[in-house]
């Protein structure tokens, strides 16, 4: 197996951050994994898997080994009465399976268009955008258990998913994603009912809806080709409908179990963070939930920026911030 020594980071992660592995490897074989825990388990390093890097903060030296994720293949497996059911390789990048998907005729997934990042990292943290969620679609998942050194399948209660988060985040490193099958109702109607997407008609493609989605991610967000970002940086906070009237101008958002999700974007803004910078980090001067990396970042610049934010927004708010993206 080709193990590369001192592997640059760099152009691995959105972000951008100056960051280098010990030891790199891409692995396109699940039974590339046996022989990877081994050498990991002998060489004292953990295997960290790495997939297109847009929800990590790199540390400048990992002294691990990383595994950049690119198994490949998607599929058409079967059409239920209910479902298409497709399956796709953890290394296929997202957004393209989702092209992929609606070239063929198959709606469902175009609201979560446009979202960097590889296949196998979407059940991590649930993925969701513009109404949609990974989990309304998931069926199954197979991930091998380097605990136990065995291909495990997980269905969607195995998978404990609720708002970015599933059962993977509280078992970090445990298992490797190898593939992931979705279900996509054969009986589809556009979803519209989110800001910006109710100007499209109700007969909307799904092809319409993924290029309307496209066009307006690309208006909110920056490029992290030309300015390096993770995406929004902190959870929205959910709290009790009680402490949610301390939040009187704030937007809410009430959710179906009684909690109201508050934006964590609009506290950054509201507590003078709109477009500030600290060093060569910063917050995004047209939404302040995106932190930026202006050039030459590295992960204690965001960690720094990341601590002040949460300061300022805890002195005036009293809510504590949530971290989205996960340090490697
Ligand atoms: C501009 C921008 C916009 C974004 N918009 C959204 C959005 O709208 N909605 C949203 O939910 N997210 C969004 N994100 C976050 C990000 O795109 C998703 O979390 C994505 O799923 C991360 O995929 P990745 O392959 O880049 O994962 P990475 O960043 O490489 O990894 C993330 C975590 O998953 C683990 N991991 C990756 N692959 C595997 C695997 N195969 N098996 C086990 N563990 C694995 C890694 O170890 C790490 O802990 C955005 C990010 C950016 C940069």
């Amino acid at each position: 197996m080709d193990m590369i020594a001192d592997f640059d980071l760099t152009a691995h992660n959105t972000f951008g951050l100056k960051s280098t592995a010990d030891r790199a490897v891409l692995i396109d074989d699940a039974a590339m994994l046996p022989e990877l825990a081994k050498a990991s388990a002998e060489t004292g390093r953990p295997l960290k898997i790495l997939g297109g890097g847009s929800n990590v903060v790199l540390a400048e030296r990992l002294d691990a080994i990383v595994a950049i994720m690119r198994i490949a293949g998607r599929s058409v497996n079967q059409q239920t009465t209910d479902a298409t059911i497709v399956t796709a390789g953890a290394g296929e990048n997202w957004h393209d399976f989702v092209v992929w998907t609606v070239d063929q005729g198959i709606a469902g997934l175009e609201n979560l268009a446009g979202i960097p990042g590889t296949v196998g990292a979407a059940p991590i943290q649930n993925i969701g955008a513009y109404g949609a969620q990974l989990s309304d679609f998931f069926q199954s998942l197979t991930a091998y258990d380097l605990k136990t050194g065995t291909i495990e399948t997980f269905d969607a209660e195995a998978c404990r998913f609720a708002y970015r988060q599933s059962a993977f985040k509280s078992e970090p490193g445990r298992y490797v994603i190898l593939t992931v099958t979705l279900a996509l109702p054969r009986t589809w109607k556009a979803k519209r009912d989110y800001a910006g997407l109710d100007r499209l008609p109700e007969d909307a493609t799904a092809r319409a809806v993924l290029d309307h989605v496209v066009a307006l991610r690309a208006s909110k967000l920056p490029d992290w080709r030309v300015l390096g970002n993770a995406g929004s940086f902190f959870h929205n906070p959910v709290v009790s409908a009680e402490a949610a009237r301390a939040f009187e101008d704030a937007p809410q958002y009430p959710q179906v179990d009684g909690t109201v999700k508050l934006s964590a974007g609009w506290l950054i803004e509201q507590s003078g963070l709109k477009g500030f910078r600290l060093g060569p980090a910063g917050t995004y001067d047209r939404h302040a939930l995106v932190l930026v990396n202006h050039g030459g970042a590295t992960a204690r610049d965001i960690a720094a920026l990341a601590t002040h934010i949460r300061d300022k927004v805890r002195i005036r708010y009293g809510v504590d911030l949530v971290q989205e993206p996960i340090v490697l």
